[in-house]
């Protein structure tokens, strides 16, 4: 799968889907129904991603990665999940280590991105939210002491997914304290953590209603090299700020997945199923909720890809991001909720995975931001509303 974003054009893009389709027709519903039930990791369905080349999509081809664009990268995240699969288990392979693209050094690209890119090396795990702090991430307690030519890190994230399936950890930790940081936001630094060499590192998984390997991480006079600070230290918080655009136009389009294939699936079923004589979705009271979730869908579609192409062209998408991953992820819902409906018994059924589906894209209206704190940025940065906390 090689290719430059320059170059690339929609023919390509269709290449990727067919391509992503085909790889994902490997793994059926049954294969996802028998991981959720063990809460286990698709081990195999992350090494085929890997392996075709589209976990690698964003790295440039410098780096060893396929160097496509951002609106190819919204094409594979969305098919993975409109064929009924769950790029939950390894999205974060794809944009966390924009960070590093970005902010390291020319040193830190050389060494860590050729493996990412090749996968050899998991960069899948961002330890930001913390048990106390939660979306006050200025708030955060966790500290990075300089000693050396190493820090030592003590404290304690919660809910870093797929710790337990990656080598690396984008850790953000204060290393001035709050009172003399030199603004509101300094004083965070991003390290690059080998978690394979960590001593000091407690992972405990945490049990959620989805399969989704999330955990708490504990540190407890944790030593980092100093080399594995991205770029300087006390601009973590802009450098973390900087990758989020990408994580929601993804995430965005994970969810413009889902609501496909749950209104592919109400369609499917609405026509063969008889009810009183007759499939129901010769009714309008099936037909509308299925249209209506139609019409969102292709809306919330629209500002994926109206961010996308803000973020290709290196213009500011922090609103287009912002109301593309809220709106998508209202919009999965709602077809979700239609799709159970339209399914009445069945969508309860573990069989259809109507009823897991639906598990798997509720977190997307809390995680990676919750839609109150998606408003209140578009309130205060687009609308000019009184800034609320
Ligand atoms: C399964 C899962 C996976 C996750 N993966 C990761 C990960 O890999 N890495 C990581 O760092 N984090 C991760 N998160 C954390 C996620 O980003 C947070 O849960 C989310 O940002 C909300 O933070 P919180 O849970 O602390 O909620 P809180 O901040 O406690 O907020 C609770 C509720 O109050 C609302 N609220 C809070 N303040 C305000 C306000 N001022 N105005 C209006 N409403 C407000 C919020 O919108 C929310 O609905 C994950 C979470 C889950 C559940």
């Amino acid at each position: 799968m090689n290719g430059t974003a320059s170059s690339e054009g929609s023919a390509d893009v269709a290449a990727i889907r067919a391509a992503v389709r085909a790889l994902c027709d490997d793994f059926p519903g049954e294969y996802w129904r028998a991981l959720d039930r063990e809460r286990a990791y698709p081990t195999d369905f992350v090494r085929a991603l890997t392996e075709a080349g589209f976990l690698a999509a964003l790295i440039p081809e410098e780096y060893g990665g396929s160097g496509l664009s951002m609106r190819a990268a919204v094409a594979i995240m969305e098919e993975i999940q409109a064929s009924g699969c769950n790029g939950a288990a390894c999205h974060a392979q794809m944009y966390i280590m924009g960070t590093v693209l970005r902010h390291g050094s020319a040193a830190q690209k050389a060494r860590w991105l050729p493996p990412i890119a090749s996968g050899s090396l998991r960069l899948q795990a961002f330890g930001v939210t913390e048990p106390t702090s939660g979306t006050d991430t200025l708030a955060l307690r966790t500290t990075a002491v300089r000693a050396g030519d190493r820090y030592i890190v003590n404290g304690q994230k919660i809910w870093t997914s797929r710790a337990e399936h990656s080598d690396l950890m984008l850790l953000l930790a204060r290393t001035t304290p709050r009172e003399e940081a030199e603004s509101r936001t300094a004083g965070l630094s991003v390290f690059l953590l080998d978690m394979r060499e960590a001593d000091g590192l407690t992972i405990r998984p945490i049990r959620t209603m989805m399969n989704h390997a999330t955990t708490e991480v504990f540190f407890d006079n944790m030593a980092v090299p100093a080399e594995n600070l991205i770029g300087e230290e006390g601009k973590g918080f802009r450098y973390i700020l900087s990758g989020m655009n990408a994580e929601r136009i993804l995430i965005g389009a994970e969810c413009i997945g889902d609501a496909k294939w749950f209104i592919e699936k109400a369609s499917a079923y609405a026509k063969e199923r008889v009810v009183f004589g007759r499939p129901i979705g010769q009714n309008q009271g099936v037909q509308f909720p299925i249209a209506r979730a139609y019409a969102q869908m292709r809306a919330a579609e629209l500002m994926v890809h109206a961010a996308a192409d803000r973020y290709e062209a290196g213009r500011d998408c922090g609103a287009e991001a912002n109301m593309a991953k809220m709106l998508a992820a209202e919009a999965s819902w709602t077809a979700g909720d239609m799709c159970v409906q339209t399914h009445g018994g069945f969508g309860f059924a573990e069989e259809f995975d109507v009823e897991r589906k639906l598990r798997e894209t509720r977190l997307y209206q809390v995680a990676p931001i919750s839609t109150n704190l998606v408003l209140s940025y578009l309130a205060e940065h687009v609308l000019g509303l009184p800034r609320s906390y």
